[in-house]
């Protein structure tokens, strides 16, 4: 089979790779799969876990193909399917409580063993969704980064109504800002300091503000009448953002890190206790949050293709990468079309 397979720093080269085992697993056919930001930090060898050689792509639908022998399953050949990508131990405290996906030990297909980026992957029947009738694949591939929404969102313990901001408009930043209009805010306000990525933004309805332009704490505090918002959600991970997302907040507003941090960053922690405002940490999803993804982008398919800047084929991975670390290109979620 084809495969893509990440070699070294900034590598990935298309090899020539056999079908894999899938005895007690179910073979699925790749369509298509999606590039994340920390398929980007395994890309260029910073991932803390990723080892090389290894197939990445934690985004990715695709059919049905073969089911290994002894697996009890409704699946059947040619049925179009999505895969949860997180394993768990079911073992430490988190697991036992429930919360696999915070487990001590987390692991994902595509990070920690072979993922999507290949013609063929073999995963166990536990971790494959079934699609509804009618969904496409190539959207199907964005279930997984929508599920890390939908999971931040329902961590948030008000009801919206009020005024919200969102920092960062990179894929998930945005579909969180076009999920929060959904849900009801009276007011948003994104905030993106790439002017291209701003620009991607305006064009679907947002009002997004630069502050490489624009002091995005004055103009948040300028259209709430001073008050600040009632959540925001942090979708950048910068550290500049960080500092500053306590003044942009309100009292008692709740800020929700959706973006995972590099590094420690620091916080105005005096803020949160004058304002009572409460930090909300995320992590992926359950499996909940995963199978309501599923529903969601079947029922908005076209708001979730707005997300999705471009569609390149798998053997252009490369150059694809590339382009993304480059910071030049206009893009948004990618998304590799590996069969169809
Ligand atoms: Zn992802
Ligand atoms: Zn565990």
């Amino acid at each position: 089979m084809r495969a893509l397979v990440w070699t070294d720093k900034q590598l990935v080269e298309m090899q020539e790779r056999e079908i894999p085992d899938y005895t007690g697993k179910v073979l699925i056919k790749v369509a298509y799969a999606g590039i994340c930001g920390s398929d980007v930090s395994v890309y260029l060898g910073k991932h803390p876990r990723a080892k090389a050689p290894l197939i990445m792509g934690h985004e990715f639908s695709g059919t049905v193909e073969a089911i290994g022998e002894g697996v009890e399953t409704p699946l059947q050949v040619g049925d179009q399917v999505v895969v949860n990508p997180l394993y768990f131990c079911n073992r430490c405290r988190a697991c036992l409580k429930g919360n696999t996906h915070v487990c001590k030990s987390l692991r994902l297909y595509g990070t920690d063993s072979d993922g999507g980026m290949a013609e063929y992957v073999a995963i166990p029947e536990q971790s494959i969704l079934k699609l509804p009738e009618g969904i496409s694949l190539k959207m199907a591939a964005v279930i997984e980064p929508v599920a890390v929404v939908v999971h931040g969102l329902r961590m948030v313990t008000k009801p919206f109504y009020g005024a919200a901001a969102v920092t960062g408009l990179g894929p998930m930043g945005l579909l969180t800002a076009l999920m929060l209009k959904d849900a009801g805010v009276s007011q948003l306000y994104c905030v993106e300091a790439n002017a291209q990525r701003a620009e991607y933004g305006r064009k679907l309805g947002l009002t997004v503000v630069n502050p490489m332009e624009v002091d995005a704490v004055q103009f948040i505090l300028d259209e709430t009448g001073g008050e600040g918002v009632d959540l925001l959600v942090e979708a950048s991970g910068s550290p500049a953002v960080a500092k500053t997302m306590t003044e942009m907040a309100g009292v008692r507003a709740e800020i929700l890190l959706l973006s995972v941090f590099k590094e420690p960053a620091a916080i105005d922690l005096r803020a949160v206790n004058f304002k009572e405002q409460a930090l909300i940490g995320t992590r992926v999803y359950t499996r909940l949050d995963f199978q309501d993804a599923v529903t969601y982008v079947s029922k908005n398919e076209e708001k979730i293709a707005s997300v999705v800047s471009h569609v390149h084929p798998l053997e252009k991975g490369q150059e694809v990468f590339q382009d993304i670390i480059s910071g030049h290109t206009n893009t948004m979620k990618v998304l590799l079309e590996i069969g169809k």
